[in-house]
């Protein structure tokens, strides 16, 4: 497939920060858009993102090199990227300004193929011996945001709840269902300031301490006789954390008591792999999942892997900066049983490419936040078009 034009402009991401929306066309005039999130409690070894000016201006040079070129497959498009910008952490043209392109290539390259592009996803996650089908994921549904995505006081940043169906529709309606009664009690006991939300769409007022979040969801799950349907899961994101490792493990401990909670990410600092390790070990039906840690990046994969310090990762490919490493990354973890966890990021937009890459990979779980906000809500909306379909 050959690329013809392109075009790019600055958009408003959900936090109404600046970032790019680029189109891409190919031979026979078939053009496409896609635009790029970007994270608040990033870690330290995703890629580099370029102010949006200096990403406009680098997509020039980008697209004045593969103008008419024959790219036959996302691998080879994916790495001539990589071999124009040359750097370590994408930094010469922007990890955001490479997905772009290799986000629009995906989505050119199944339209020019006529398949969908979760079947496009599907067709290159599967290798030899690793035979996916396409398949729903459990949601991951922030609905209480904390830490770095809201002013209050909470020190962890996701209140995850996981209906235990991935019946689509069901699932989302479940979600749904907390969601409102959630905003409704905490008014209720709080005031009307409560239902104010934070990046993610949940809501986010200030609690008695850090347990009571889970405390109010589940009373309400008690009170609608629906405690059965859901998983619980926290994202720590540690990183941000002021506590010791000694007082993390403690509240996990004690989170563990209270309720089923099956997931937990970042539990501490990005870099300690051998405190991961400890936890996993210790909890032996908790996924310990990795973000800042493992940055969607194959080496610190392989790094965790040898330490044995996870058993779930995220998924997150502005992390990493193209859809072929993303997909290498997802291979690696699904040969070694992993759960994987795709993620929206906290400052959004409405491209909804993430959904079909959950489905296709057949992701265990998708992070895409409070099923409310349209940035969070492009998501689900195209989960429920696949299902339609
Ligand atoms: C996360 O930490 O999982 C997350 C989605 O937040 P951010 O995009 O700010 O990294
Ligand atoms: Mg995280």
């Amino acid at each position: 497939m050959k690329i013809l034009d392109y075009n790019i402009k600055k958009i408003l991401d959900s936090r109404s920060n600046w970032t790019i929306e680029l189109e891409l066309y190919n031979e026979k005039n078939i053009g496409v858009k896609s635009s790029v999130p970007s994270g608040k409690s990033t870690g330290k070894n995703e890629v580099f993102n370029l102010d949006p000016d200096q990403a406009i201006l680098k997509a020039k040079y980008i697209f004045s090199k593969i103008k008419n070129k024959d790219f036959k497959s996302q691998q080879e498009f994916d790495h001539f990227l990589i071999s124009l910008d040359k750097t370590v952490n994408k930094s010469y043209l922007g990890g955001n300004t490479i997905l772009a392109f290799s986000y629009c290539f995906a989505k050119l390259n199944a339209y020019f193929k006529h398949i969908e592009l979760y079947d496009y996803f599907n067709n290159l996650v599967n290798l030899k011996n690793l035979k996916i089908k396409p398949k729903m994921p459990y949601l991951f549904v922030n609905v209480i945001n904390g830490g770095l995505h809201a002013g209050n006081n909470l020190k962890f940043q996701e209140y995850l709840i996981i209906p235990k169906t991935n019946d689509i529709l069901k699932a989302i309606n479940l979600a749904r269902i907390l969601y409102l009664e959630l905003g409704k009690e905490l008014k209720k006991i709080k005031g009307n300031n409560a239902i104010n939300i934070g990046d993610e769409g949940g809501y986010a007022p200030n609690f008695k301490n850090d347990f009571e979040p889970f405390e109010i969801i589940s009373k309400i799950l008690k009170k609608l006789n629906l405690d059965k349907e859901f998983y619980f899961g926290l994202d720590a994101a540690a990183n941000s954390i002021n506590l010791s490792n000694d007082k993390l493990e403690k509240f996990y401990l004690k989170l563990i008591k209270k309720i089923n909670l099956i997931y937990l990410e970042d539990p501490f600092a990005e870099e300690d792999f051998e405190q991961f390790k400890k936890l996993k070990l210790k909890l032996k039906n908790v996924y310990i999942c990795g973000d800042d840690l493992t940055t969607t990046n194959i080496n610190s994969f392989k790094k965790a892997d040898s330490e044995n310090s996870i058993n779930s990762v995220i998924i997150k490919p502005n992390q990493i900066g193209t859809i072929s490493e993303t997909i290498e990354a997802i291979q690696f973890a699904k040969q070694k049983n992993w759960w994987i966890i795709v993620s929206h990021r906290s400052g959004e937009t409405n491209d909804d490419l993430i959904a079909d890459l959950a489905y296709g990979v057949a992701a265990n779980g998708f992070k895409l936040g409070a099923p409310a906000r349209g940035e969070r809500v492009a998501k689900y909306n195209r989960l429920l078009e696949i299902a339609n379909q």
